[in-house]
């Protein structure tokens, strides 16, 4: 187990442009921390690094105490796992759970008890003669999993390990990945595009767009206090809206203008009052809310809801998410998704109001960063 801490990491495959730029990223021992943001955006270049596949073009790579720049994959004690889990066909479980240790010359009783162990953290035990095509997928992901592990790496690293399964069983082995780390203790970094496993995995999540560190935080924290507009809009699903807006403060709250319409908000609480006088409202550019803190309201609400139109309506049982526009007087209309309790079975062009709740606003400046929040 192991600390691993990256101090102002880049990458320049090609002159100029940077696949990772200037990242600091300090993962905790014993820590699961998920990097995450769209494809493309580096993570797997900074995995690739921390693993010693590839040669940072500048900054500092610690492992525990030691730096690792100059050191072989092998020489730093990780592990990795890749999302195409290549398993030895013609070898069955046992042999491909011990090959990585035979590599390593250990004794014959060393082997037998490190792959026992292995075996039976991770479900295998009943399954060791088998060859891989007799496994199922989650199986075989598993074993290539116990294949990274049977080592006792200081660090296991995961790139995308479940996107070659199907959902019900990336969800039922995410869950066991999770069990795994929190029994075993290791320090993980695991790499994914998706935000719901980002979300539900990490004990911490990073989020990284065009190869920059956006935010690293505990998920409600990343969900709750986005530090800017791009991390508002990367997660949640549906995302934040975000809306071009301005506000001002009136009496009791705000007035928001978006578009051609103006509606007030009333912001109750003398901590909110206290931050909206610390935020420079002047500088709102951007207003987000997400989609739950969205209502629905009866047409005769008055000055505080927005008047919008049905574009499509998804029911999903135990919500219905609404899509609409608001109505812009001649502006380009802007786009707000409504989260909604329940059926609502809305047509397409009926005419609705939104409510948004005073707490669940998010202001950016013009550049996307967060002036703070309604509370
Ligand atoms: P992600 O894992 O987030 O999808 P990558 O780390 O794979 O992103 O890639 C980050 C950027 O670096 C991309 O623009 C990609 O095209 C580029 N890149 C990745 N690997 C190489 C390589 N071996 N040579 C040149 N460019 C690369």
């Amino acid at each position: 187990m192991a600390r691993v801490v990256c101090q102002g990491i880049v990458k320049e495959y090609c002159a100029g442009s940077r696949a990772v730029d200037d990242v600091s990223l300090d993962v905790a021992d014993g820590e699961l921390l998920v990097l995450v943001g769209p494809s493309g955006c580096g993570k797997s270049t900074l995995l690739r690094i921390i693993a010693g596949l590839e040669t940072p073009s500048a900054g500092t790579l610690r492992i525990g105490e030691t730096v690792v720049n100059d050191l072989s994959p092998q020489e730093r004690n990780v592990a990795m796992v890749f999302q195409d889990y290549a398993l030895y066909p013609h070898m069955t479980v046992r042999r491909n759970l011990e090959f990585p240790l035979r590599m390593r010359r250990l004794p014959r009783a060393d082997i037998d008890a490190k792959v026992a162990h292995t075996a039976q953290l991770l479900g295998l035990s009943t399954l060791l003669e088998r060859l891989p095509k007799q496994l199922s997928g989650g199986q075989r992901q598993r074993v290539a999993m116990g294949r990274a592990l049977v080592r006792e790496p200081s660090v296991s690293l995961l790139d995308e390990p479940l996107s070659n399964l199907d959902a019900k069983l990336r969800v039922h082995v995410r869950a066991e990945i999770a069990e795994l780390q929190r029994r075993t203790g290791t320090t993980m970094i695991y790499v994914t595009h998706d935000q719901v496993e980002a979300m539900t995995l990490g004990h911490r999540v990073a989020l990284l767009d065009r190869g920059r560190l956006q935010q690293v935080a505990p998920p409600a924290e990343l969900y709750d206090r986005p530090v800017n507009a791009f991390v508002a809009g990367f997660l949640g699903s549906p995302p934040m809206n975000l809306l071009r807006a301005s506000v001002s403060r009136v009496a009791d709250g705000l007035a928001l203008r978006v578009g051609a319409q103006t509606i007030g908000i009333q912001i109750a609480g003398a901590d909110a009052s206290a931050l909206l006088d610390r935020t420079d409202l002047a500088r709102v550019a951007t207003v987000g809310v997400r989609p739950e803190a969205v209502d629905l309201v009866a047409s005769d609400a008055g000055a505080g809801s927005l008047r919008a139109t049905v574009e499509h309506v998804e029911l999903l049982g135990h919500e219905t998410l609404v899509h609409t526009s608001l109505a812009a007087g001649g502006e380009q209309p802007q786009r707000v998704v409504a989260r909604i309790q329940g059926t609502h079975a809305l047509s397409p062009a009926s005419a609705v109001r939104l409510r948004l709740a005073a707490g669940g606003l998010h202001f950016f400046d013009a550049d996307g960063v967060a002036l703070g929040r309604a509370k």
